[in-house]
């Protein structure tokens, strides 16, 4: 007999697959890490369990624990994964921009679920990171989690998601191309491909409205650069610990209109129903065209599913109230 012995045995090794339409104008080769395989749907599992299983470790996760965490969805839903299997109480403190099918599928899964307001400064006590910081002083055997700063989530792509990508492509990859919201996945996987070969280049997506790509780029923390912006999953007004500039050979900004649209394009013409980062991923990709040639072999990570944007992305009303379709 062949069977996994609980749900998180089966998080990770991820298919990669081949874009066809989308990329047809590129000269390269295009392949998604698709993580939507997951058992939660996205990325997010794999540095979910590795945070608990070092937190526990470490003795700062004990039994009869609570864990919480500032989450916009997707690791809020592999952590509750991890504490159904594992017996923890999970709760997850999220903001109002994310939509109603991640709250309610986090509190499908156990999580009980606080909503704090989007449009307040990250040290407001209103926010989710001051909520999220502020509970885990009032209740008794809690652990914060924190994955902008917590080392175990970059650890999780270093030593599963690039080492999955370099072995799925025969070492053969030569570019990797990510959104970036804390940081974990493009520095895990950047960090792991960049030791194998330094010369493959890592590619990070950001948003208009985030701090991402200016300090990059200048050194500068530019809060000009912070505004309210629709997409979600990456860009960020804080600079992650999570984050390695250094291995980072660029960004890109995609608009939240084209985010929107190339999600929809996902679906409808490659067959993929992903969600909102993964419409910026590849819009960000097809931006960089001009660094790609012939032999290069891309990959691109998306990290989760579209069943939680069937409000936003992929509805039409939605999409016209935007102004991101006619
Ligand atoms: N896309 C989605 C949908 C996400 O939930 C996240 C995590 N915030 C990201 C992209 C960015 O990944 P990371 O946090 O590893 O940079």
């Amino acid at each position: 007999m062949e069977y996994a012995n609980n749900i998180l045995e089966t998080i990770g090794n991820t298919p990669l697959i081949k874009l066809n339409k989308l990329t047809a104008e590129l000269p390269c080769l295009v392949l998604a890490k698709y993580e939507t395989f997951n058992p939660g749907n996205s990325v997010k599992d794999r540095m979910a369990l590795q945070m608990v299983e070092d937190a526990e470790a470490a003795g700062v996760l004990k039994p009869g624990g609570t864990i919480i965490e500032g989450t916009s969805g997707n690791t809020g839903m592999g952590l509750a994964l991890a504490a159904v299997v594992k017996g923890y109480r999970m709760i997850c403190v999220i903001s109002d921009k994310q939509s109603k099918e991640k709250i309610d599928i986090l509190k499908a899964v156990g999580s009980e679920v606080h909503v704090c307001p989007t449009d307040v400064a990250p040290d407001d006590p209103r926010s989710y990171y001051s909520t999220a910081r502020r509970l885990a002083t009032e209740i008794p055997n809690s652990w914060y989690v924190n994955q902008y700063d917590n080392p175990s989530n970059t650890k999780a792509h270093y030593l599963s998601t690039g080492p999955e990508i370099w072995e799925q492509t025969d070492g053969k990859v030569t570019h990797f191309v990510v959104g970036v919201g804390t940081g974990g996945t493009i520095s895990g996987v950047g960090t792991y491909l960049k030791e194998k070969n330094p010369n493959i280049k890592v590619w990070g997506v950001d948003t208009y409205g985030s701090v991402f790509k200016k300090y990059h780029e200048t050194g500068i923390f530019d809060e000009n650069e912070i505004y309210p912006y629709i997409t979600e999953g990456i860009g960020e007004d804080i600079l992650p610990e999570n984050v390695r500039f250094d291995i980072i050979d660029g960004f890109t900004k995609v608009t939240d209109k084209d985010a929107a649209v190339y999600t929809q394009r996902l679906a409808k013409e490659e067959g993929m129903f992903l969600g909102n980062s993964a419409g910026a991923a590849i819009k960000g990709l097809l931006q960089l065209k001009e660094h790609f040639t012939k032999d290069d072999v891309v990959v691109v990570l998306f990290h989760d599913h579209g069943s939680r944007y069937v409000g936003k992305m992929f509805n039409d009303d939605w999409m016209r109230e935007k102004g991101f379709i006619e």
